[in-house]
């Protein structure tokens, strides 16, 4: 029976367990998590005596990328499926202090204009965005930063107070270092069909499919009883299938060759070294970190990502403290100009059926993205009371939250630079060529989504068992 290692617990790793134990490959796994838990970014809060249930990580998966559904599926948990509120349905960005509804179209871009109106874009700035359509269809012949794409086409103004917010905010990045073929490739897709992305957009807001897709399942998905508990139901799965050994508080220091196998240096949180030897392997953890315990097997070429730094701040109101006029919200956008410790929030009771009872309202608040990222120096009472304010201060919240939690999660998010998926492409040819039943996988190479993670997972996994033969 061959053995293959997996170094990673999270949604990655574990999704590469699982299809390694799924195949009818004789194979035995065993998984290295260096933290106590599995799930990595993935971390749900429950607490029963609010009855809250709460993502301090991810939030939520987008349902139109196929990985999601199927792993739910195949753990048996489609009827725990949970689709966003379609009321909540208003997002906000902020402009001179103040909540402006985000414009009307696809990604905030608008079409005509009625879709936006000073202060969020001055009368300039919206007719800027909206001559993007009498552009010609000039497209970037390699890849360039998602900022300069996008202030091309829509101007600086739309950048700095919809696109960059949106766009970039999802990787807490800087959307003028962010590589546009890693992060929204689809807008150049956009333009080649429509001929710009303002005449996208009208089609988009058009289409019957857009129009019906309030009425059906929502864009983002997650399961009742939160993120976590798929993350439970994959090491239930992985338990029951007897041929998985799952090595918590174990990190893998380094990794060498044992003829015509791998040998894995491992050390436990308690300080106990040991070896354990492998047919192959799916190394699901941050690249850089990939790369240090690989070299004494070979260098890895440099992927190179920033990964930066965020927390996110849980603010429990009671529903009292909010007037009448926010109750479609279902977050809002920080723009950099804005200068504010915290970056957005998403208003998960208003989004989310099952987060909590209605007779209150959780935000989280998030903070720190690359170039404005002092507060996440600040201790956590003291970002709790920044964040507070600030959320206080933009929707005349009544009363203070009545619990809070922050969660830290330290170089956390990959913000592919330019290039970033040639160089994925080298790291990967180079390791097939040095070690060939050897897979990197995980959110620092090709999509940091968990669906996108999930199929790196499944890929690898895939990848390894073809080398092994098993
Ligand atoms: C605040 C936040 C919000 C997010 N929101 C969303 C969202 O709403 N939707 C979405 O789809 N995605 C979201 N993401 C992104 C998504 O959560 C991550 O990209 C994804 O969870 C990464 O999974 P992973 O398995 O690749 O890595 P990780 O979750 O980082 O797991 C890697 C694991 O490897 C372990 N490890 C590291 N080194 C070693 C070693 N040497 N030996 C053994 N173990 C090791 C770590 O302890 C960790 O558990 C969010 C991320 C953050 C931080």
């Amino acid at each position: 029976m061959k053995r293959v290692a997996v170094v990673g617990g999270g949604i990655t790793g574990l999704a590469a367990c699982l299809r390694l134990l799924s195949s009818d490959a004789n194979v035995r796994v065993v998984l290295y998590e260096a933290s106590d838990r599995l799930g990595g970014r993935v971390q749900t809060i429950r607490e029963p005596h609010l009855g809250i249930t709460v993502e301090a990580g991810p939030d939520s998966m987008l349902a139109r990328k196929p990985a999601a559904m199927r792993l739910i599926e195949a753990l048996g948990m489609a009827d725990d499926v949970v689709s966003t509120r379609p009321e909540a349905s208003e997002t906000y960005i902020v402009r001179d202090g103040s909540l402006c509804p985000m414009p009307k179209g696809y990604l905030g871009i608008p079409f005509d204009p009625s879709c936006a109106r000073p202060p969020l874009l001055s009368e300039a700035g919206l007719a800027r965005a909206l001559a993007e359509e009498r552009l010609p269809l000039e497209l970037p012949a390699d890849d360039v930063a998602l900022g300069a794409f996008l202030r091309s086409r829509l101007g600086d103004e739309w950048v700095s107070y919809v696109g960059e917010p949106l766009m970039a905010g999802i990787y807490a990045g800087d959307i003028d270092r962010l590589s546009l073929l890693a992060t929204w490739p689809s807008l150049l897709d956009l333009v080649r069909q429509h001929g710009s992305l303002v005449a996208a957009s009208r089609a988009i807001a058009a289409s019957p499919s857009r129009r019906q897709a309030g009425s059906s399942r929502s864009a983002f998905i997650t399961v009742r009883g939160g993120l976590a508990s798929i993350v439970e139901r994959m090491a239930d799965r992985l338990a029951q299938s007897g041929r998985v050994e799952i090595r918590l508080g174990a990190r893998v220091q380094a990794v060498t060759r044992r003829g015509p196998a791998y040998r894995f240096h491992v050390e436990t949180r308690s300080g106990e070294r040991f070896d354990d030897d492998a047919d192959g392997a799916v190394i699901a953890i941050a690249p850089q970190d990939a790369r240090a315990m690989l070299r004494p097997l070979f260098e890895l070429p440099d992927v190179d990502t920033h990964h930066q730094s965020t927390a996110t701040v849980v603010l429990v109101y009671a529903r009292t403290a909010f007037g009448p006029d926010l109750a479609r919200a279902s977050g809002f956008l920080v723009p950099r100009p804005e200068g504010m410790a915290i970056t957005a929030t998403t208003w998960m009771s208003s989004k989310w059926p099952h987060v909590s009872p209605e007779s209150l309202t959780v935000i989280r608040a998030y903070v720190g993205r690359r170039g404005q990222d002092e507060a996440l120096a600040l201790p956590d009472d003291e970002l709790v009371r920044r964040a507070a304010n600030e959320v206080g201060r933009l929707t005349g919240a009544r009363e203070h939250p009545i619990w809070t939690r922050v969660t830290r999660f330290s170089e956390a998010m990959p913000n592919y630079g330019v290039g970033h998926l040639g160089r994925v492409a080298r790291a990967e040819a180079a390791l097939r060529a040095s070690c060939p039943s050897m897979a990197v996988a995980g959110a620092g190479y090709r999509g940091v989504g968990l669906p996108d993670c999930v199929e790196q997972g499944e890929r690898a996994a895939d990848h390894v068992l073809a080398a092994i033969d098993a």
